[in-house]
């Protein structure tokens, strides 16, 4: 009998799914991917827009284009998802499933911070988490007239633990571009111990030391209480207050509202397992930023692209053999390498493997110019998967 799985969410963590499962499944099965856009970017790029490197519609692929021909792609909002009667309810009308994956990612909860939704609305606040907050930061920068800017990380987790220290060292680069190097102080304000705090200690004082050549300053252990707009300022749990020109913060993340809705979250995430991809509730799996995934009870696995697209190939075999078909066990894996923008168009790399034992062995390679043109030449590669954009 023909059977049905459907995956919402057309992110990486729902592209690389469908893939997966379509060279697992025979070609009868439906496979249908649901989401509201039909424009994707990687997470790279939001740092590229917001440097002014590349423009959005130089950096967007449409899953509708990359997924024709082997998947149905439709372009809905997800309403919500009634596991007893696998259904999920959609603006185009309900669909039925054998097994659903949630890819929906994390939603961005600045409200609950008391201050910051404000700050973010009237422009003394910003952030790259977003497209349209990339853009509107961009042109807070090119507004900037020098001064104190506070990078602040709002709560653990978030997407891409290295993203906010690239993000410090692009806005220096551009304010010295602009001629106010001596005017700005940039300061890195985190939660962690140490930055990178699942990297280890050695990690973060390389980090913190190259951060500090390039004019960028690190604050460990402050959590982030509340911002007061209009006198510029932020408080934290410790009780220290400072005072800033520009806030770029880290807004909070939290899983998907439909996973929430439907009661699939522990906290503010999806619990999957690692081994599987399995939710708590049968026929429903989880995968990318919305999941909790745990290697250790302390330890969850960082919310980054190349993340979910590993989680999906587990979840894919995982799905593929519960459905009944003689497929491979899911190989583990939570190994990670991603690119650490600079300045002077140069890039690095964190790669790290999250299963070693006793703790993840994580490497910083620092930036380079080389490292760079590598990472636009993967970049080109990723555009390519679409055949418009790819070609352009
Ligand atoms: C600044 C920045 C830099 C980053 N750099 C890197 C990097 O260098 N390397 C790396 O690996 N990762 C990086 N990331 C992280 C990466 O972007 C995310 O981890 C990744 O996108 C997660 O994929 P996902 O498929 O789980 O979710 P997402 O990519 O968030 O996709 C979820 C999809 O679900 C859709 N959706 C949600 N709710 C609904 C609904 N109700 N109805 C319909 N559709 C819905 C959304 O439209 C979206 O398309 C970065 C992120 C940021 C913000």
């Amino acid at each position: 009998m023909q059977k049905t799985v459907v995956i919402l969410g057309a992110g990486p963590g729902g592209i690389a799914a469908a893939r997966a499962l379509r060279g697992l499944l025979p070609a009868d099965d439906r496979i249908v991917v649901v989401d509201r856009h039909d424009e994707q970017r990687l997470g790279v790029s939001l740092l590229l827009i917001m440097r002014g490197w590349r423009e959005p519609h130089e950096v967007a692929i449409r899953p509708s284009r990359v997924l024709n021909g082997f998947v149905e792609f439709l372009p809905a909002e997800v309403l919500g998802v009634d596991p007893a009667a696998r259904r999920v309810e959609t603006s185009a009308g309900p669909l039925g499933y054998d097994a659903v994956l949630l890819a929906l990612g994390a939603e961005l909860v600045p409200e609950t911070i008391p201050g910051l939704a404000h700050a973010l609305e009237n422009g003394v606040a910003g952030h790259c988490w977003a497209l349209p907050a990339a853009l509107q930061l961009r042109e807070r920068l090119h507004c900037f007239a020098g001064g104190r800017i506070l990078v602040v990380i709002a709560r653990l987790p978030y997407k891409c633990p290295p993203a906010p220290y690239e993000a410090a060292l692009l806005i220096r680069d551009l304010v010295e571009e602009r001629g106010l190097a001596t005017s700005t102080e940039i300061t890195v304000v985190t939660p962690e111990p140490s930055p990178l705090a699942v990297a280890g200690p050695a990690v973060g004082e390389q980090l913190t030391r190259y951060l500090a050549s390039r004019g960028v300053s690190v604050r460990t252990g402050e959590q982030l209480v509340s911002v007061d707009p209009r006198h510029r300022e932020v408080t934290f749990a410790s009780g220290t207050r400072e005072l800033f020109d520009l806030l770029v913060v880290v807004p909070p993340h939290r899983a998907a509202t439909v996973a929430r809705d439907a009661g699939l979250t522990e906290g503010d995430w999806v619990p999957a397992s690692l081994r599987t991809m399995r939710t708590n509730v049968a026929g429903v799996w989880a995968i990318g930023d919305l999941a909790a995934v745990r290697v250790r009870d302390t330890l969850m696995v960082p919310k980054a692209a190349v993340f979910a697209q590993q989680q999906a190939e587990i979840a894919a075999r995982d799905i593929a053999r519960a459905l009944g078909y003689d497929v491979p066990e899911p190989e583990i894996r939570a190994v990670g390498r991603c690119w650490f923008l600079a300045g002077r168009r140069s890039a690095g790399v964190i790669e790290g493997d999250f299963l070693a034992e006793p703790r993840p062995a994580v490497t910083f390679t620092e930036p380079t110019a080389e490292g760079y043109a590598l990472m636009e030449a993967e970049l080109a590669t990723w555009l390519a998967q679409d055949p418009l954009t790819g070609g352009a």
